[in-house]
């Protein structure tokens, strides 16, 4: 075994249907994560369809970018699967049968009382000096070659097959070879801003973070209604990872004040969740435009029953008067898509729920609807209760599901700030 220490990975997904609209390539998200849990950074990706000539520059290229190429795919028994014999010729390790393989896949075809087709075969050959990770899923084994001054693995392409082999062995073959830095991360999450604008406020603390010691790095992830800065820093001593991030995080939050809603990577649901829970609020949700995104939301938080105890989606102007008791000449003089109907659908269904805290939702998610006063894209977000009445409007883009997600989003935020006012 080479001492060499594995700083480095490069991913390689083998297989034409990953280049279709109809599969994604997913192991190689779950081998970053683990690899990262390692300090091992991975510094590319490709997809390759089966074919020799794309796979052998794709390896080549792995083999100088960094110290381990994890390839998945391309281990099945049939022709497209070109795995073997192509990283067989990049590496100049001729194929030889394994008796043991071959016995092993024996055995799982007889224990179905089947008989092993005769291009099962092709699964026992392997490059000559490749260690075989055994696959306790499926009948294609893994593979582990050192060559030169790098590590290449190769394990099917199945997630079910591959993520116990990762978990167990390779991890296990992994962990001794590592650099002794460890890395750590903190995400950031920002509400009420643009990415352009969250950027323009983090750009100067980059250039600081660049000669700390030891370094941080951020990465900025925009979605709608949400932007993500992902910090991370890597050091032998885990306290100083820890301080690096700590004065990192101290000094964004310095530079966006409120609009930062976690420094966690908690989803803004929790936040509002966990905020509802140690003020011992309860909330009520009238939604309109957003037909229950909010509510659905506020749910995925296990034990929301807590402090959520109505939520309703009044579609229809009728709906908004009989359940909610919104004043029809409300309605008529104003628009459903008004302040004063989000106010009152927000305290009409706090009234029928006994809650402290009501909210309303309504405007106009397109993709028809919208005109010149209200466009597409209006909503307005009301919330009453605990100490005040308050509506803001807003003018989201983008298509339908766009503005429903902005619009909970935006709902949420309120909620978050007005409790954040009553600490
Ligand atoms: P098998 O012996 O099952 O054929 P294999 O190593 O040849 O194993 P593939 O034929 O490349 O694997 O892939 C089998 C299935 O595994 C694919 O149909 C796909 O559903 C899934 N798969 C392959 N690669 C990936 C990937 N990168 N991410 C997610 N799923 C994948
Ligand atoms: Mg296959």
């Amino acid at each position: 075994m080479r001492s060499t220490v594995i700083d480095t990975a490069a991913i390689i997904a083998v297989g034409s249907e990953l280049l279709t609209p109809y599969r994604a390539d997913s192991n190689s998200l779950f081998l970053t994560a683990r690899l990262n849990d390692l300090a091992i950074e991975v510094q590319g990706k490709a997809i390759v369809g089966d074919d020799r000539k794309r796979l052998a520059l794709a390896i080549e290229r792995g083999l100088k970018d960094a110290d381990l190429i994890v390839m998945t795919g391309g281990l099945g028994p049939t022709d497209d699967d070109i795995t073997r014999e192509t990283l067989a010729t990049v590496l100049d390790a001729p194929l030889v049968e394994r008796q043991e393989i071959l016995s092993l896949i024996r055995a799982r075809f007889a224990a179905h009382n089947l008989e092993m087709p005769e291009i099962n075969r092709r699964q026992a050959l392997v490059p000559r000096g490749a260690e075989i990770i055994s696959n306790a899923r499926g009948t294609a084994p893994g593979l582990w070659l050192e060559w030169q001054e790098r590590v290449v693995v190769a394990l099917p392409g199945p997630p079910r097959e591959l993520e116990p082999m990762v978990d167990g062995p390779i991890l296990k073959r992994l962990e001794p070879r590592v650099s002794n830095l460890r890395l750590r991360r903190r995400v950031v999450g920002v509400s009420g801003r643009a990415e352009s604008q969250v950027e323009e406020h983090a750009r100067p603390l980059y250039a600081r973070w660049k000669d700390r010691n030891p370094v941080v790095r951020a990465t900025i992830l925009g979605s709608p209604g949400q932007v993500e800065l992902h910090l991370s820093t890597r050091a032998s001593n885990l306290r100083k990872a820890e301080d690096s991030l700590d004065l990192a995080v101290e000094e964004l939050v310095g530079a966006l004040g409120r609009d930062v809603y976690t420094t966690e990577g908690l989803p803004l649901e929790l936040v509002v969740g966990n905020s509802l829970r140690s003020h011992g609020w309860r909330i009520a949700l009238a939604e309109s435009c957003t037909g229950g995104l909010l509510a659905s939301r506020l749910t995925d938080v296990p034990g929301s029953s807590a402090y959520l105890d109505l939520a309703v989606v009044t579609y229809s102007n009728l709906e908004k008067i009989n359940l909610l008791g919104v004043p029809a000449s409300l309605i008529e003089r104003h628009g459903a898509v008004s302040e004063p109907v989000a106010l009152a659908m927000a305290s009409g269904v706090a009234t029928r729920a006994k809650a402290e805290i009501g909210v309303g939702v309504t405007g106009i998610a397109g993709p028809t609807g919208g005109t010149k006063a209200k466009p597409v894209g209006t909503v307005f977000v009301a919330v009453t209760g605990v100490g005040g009445e308050r509506a803001k409007v807003f003018a989201f883009r983008g298509e339908r599901d766009m503005v429903k997600r902005q619009a909970s989003q935006a709902a949420l935020d309120m909620l978050r700030r007005i409790l954040d006012d009553h600490e």
